[in-house]
């Protein structure tokens, strides 16, 4: 390959992105799925692969794997097989972990991919298969990683939890391009709520696949990217492993086929091994498990009964009139329902996807919570609404309200009187104020009579100062105008 400069270089990248079913139980045996419990409670002789044993598959999860393939397009095969993916590793106590390997239950779809700019791109899905997950390693001393460590923990509660891989096509050509399919994903995954889908608890996880080409050339050697947990880990993962390549073909060196682990705080990806092929694994069928054969007809039900999916809403939304920026955040964050249940009690779409995209998310982000997790009704955000519509509260009185409302004290109006914060809009009890205001600001008042209308902001001001800014603005304007005009 000849020397060339970087804009030579086309990115090819292809996503592995591994999501943790919301099932109550695990996907072979009756445990607890539920986070939290003290390390090896959430365990059996089945999920921790002790002999005489047998796994059942669980049937919501196997729902869940068909309901996303149906969203996705793909195939759902009549038959297929659970394999045994043979490997040591401590955290895994069956030295096989049972996934699918040359029958996944779905393979090909499209995941249409939004590009920003009202356009898409379509990527496309190779497969999506079900496996289980592993327990989790816990290294103690030094840095917290495994080299280093003095000792280290295994906890097995998360081991035979339920897990979709979805593989797309080396279709992506950009990190940002990356981002928005992982994104898409997501909120797919939402839309369907087989998942809570959360990146940074490792709840969706992502690898990243990605080669450099001459552009239009023949595909470059792949390197897998692990250990992504944000959209933001993804983008800067694949630009910098992309440039590492190209560097290394600029110099004259061939790029290997190995697996990285993207080192969040150093900002580069390191060595974790040389890519293990596939024969490694010593593939082969479970026994203990039969073939996975879905009746067409519960299929064919589940395709009739999937939710409204994230492109429809965003056009639903855009139809309404809420802004394209404030549609794919609400649409995003998982906050379609309560959005919905807010326009179901009459309110305000723009105002509504407003509150939910400024305040509500902020509120959440600042807590570190998913905007879904939210504890707001659509029914409130409809009250709130019609509070400021009506006057009763100004907009800087609602943010105090609606704050109240999501610590739990209560529907918008209850907070709004119990913490006394109704906006005055009552002419009579306002008057008194304003006299009084005028009274003692003669220099500002004389100013206003003579026409210099910018004086008027500091009486307004020494008014809402006196009400504790529960005066209604526009009203304290008018009453000062009419006072100072005549
Ligand atoms: P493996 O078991 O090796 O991870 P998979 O089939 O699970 O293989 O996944 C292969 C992934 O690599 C897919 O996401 C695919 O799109 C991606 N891929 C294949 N060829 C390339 C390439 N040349 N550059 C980047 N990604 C690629
Ligand atoms: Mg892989
Ligand atoms: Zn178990």
């Amino acid at each position: 390959m000849s020397a060339a400069t970087a804009t030579d270089w086309e990115l090819v990248v292809g996503l592995e992105v591994h999501v943790e079913l919301s099932t109550r139980t695990k996907m072979f045996c009756a445990c607890p799925t539920d986070f939290g419990g003290a390390p090896n409670t959430r365990v059996c002789p089945v999920c921790l692969g002790q002999p005489g044993s047998l796994p059942v598959a669980n049937r919501g999860a196997v729902e869940s794997a068909i309901r996303l393939g149906l969203a996705l397009g793909s195939e759902i095969a009549p038959t297929s097989q659970f394999h045994r993916k043979n490997y040591f590793y401590p955290d895994m106590p069956k030295n096989y972990q049972i996934s699918q390997y040359d029958v996944p239950l779905c393979s090909g779809g499209v995941l249409e991919v939004p590009d920003g700019q009202g356009g898409s791109k379509r990527v496309g899905i190779t497969r999506v298969h079900m496996e289980e997950d592993t327990g989790k390693s816990l290294h103690v001393g030094g840095s917290g990683r495994i080299h280093g460590a003095d000792h280290s923990l295994v906890d097995y509660n998360r081991a035979g939890i339920p897990l979709l891989e979805i593989v797309s096509e080396p279709d992506l050509r950009s990190a940002e391009e990356a981002r928005a399919y992982l994104a898409e994903l997501r909120a797919i995954v939402l839309a369907l709520g087989i998942s809570d889908a959360r990146l940074e608890e490792g709840a969706m996880r992502c690898d990243a696949n990605v080669s450099v080409r001459p552009r239009g050339g023949e595909p470059g050697t792949r390197c897998e990217i692990k250990n992504l947990n944000s959209l933001r880990s993804l983008g800067r993962a694949i630009e910098h492993e992309a440039e590492r390549q190209v560097a290394l073909i600029t110099a004259g060196e061939a790029v290997q086929q190995q697996t990285r682990h993207w080192d969040e705080d150093a900002g580069r990806t390191q060595l974790l091994r040389t890519k293990e092929a596939t024969e490694d694994y010593r593939y082969f069928p479970d026994p203990d498990l039969v073939p996975l054969e879905p009746d067409q007809t519960w299929i064919d039900q589940l395709a009739a009964d999937l939710p409204e999916l994230p492109a429809a809403t965003r056009t639903r939304l855009a139809e309404l009139g809420v802004p394209a920026e404030a549609a794919r955040t609400i649409v995003a964050a998982g906050l379609t329902p309560v959005l919905d249940a807010a326009l179901g009690e009459g309110a305000d779409p723009v105002e509504a996807a407003n509150w939910l995209t400024n305040e509500v998310a902020g509120w959440a982000g600042e807590r570190g919570l998913e905007p879904a997790e939210v504890p707001l009704a659509g029914a409130d955000l409809a009250e709130l609404i019609a509070l400021v519509a009506e006057g009763t509260l100004s907009k800087k009185l609602a943010r105090e309200v609606l704050e109240g409302t999501l610590a739990g004290e209560g529907s918008p109006r209850r907070v709004a009187s119990d913490r006394g914060l109704e906006q005055i809009s009552d002419t009579g009890a306002l008057e008194a104020v304003v006299d009084q205001v005028i009274a003692e600001q003669p220099d500002a008042a004389q100013k206003v009579r003579d026409g210099n209308d910018k004086a008027i902001g500091a009486l307004v001001g020494a008014v809402m100062k006196a009400t504790q800014g529960k005066a209604n603005p526009q009203l304290v304007n008018e009453l000062l105008r009419s006072r100072l005009s005549g």
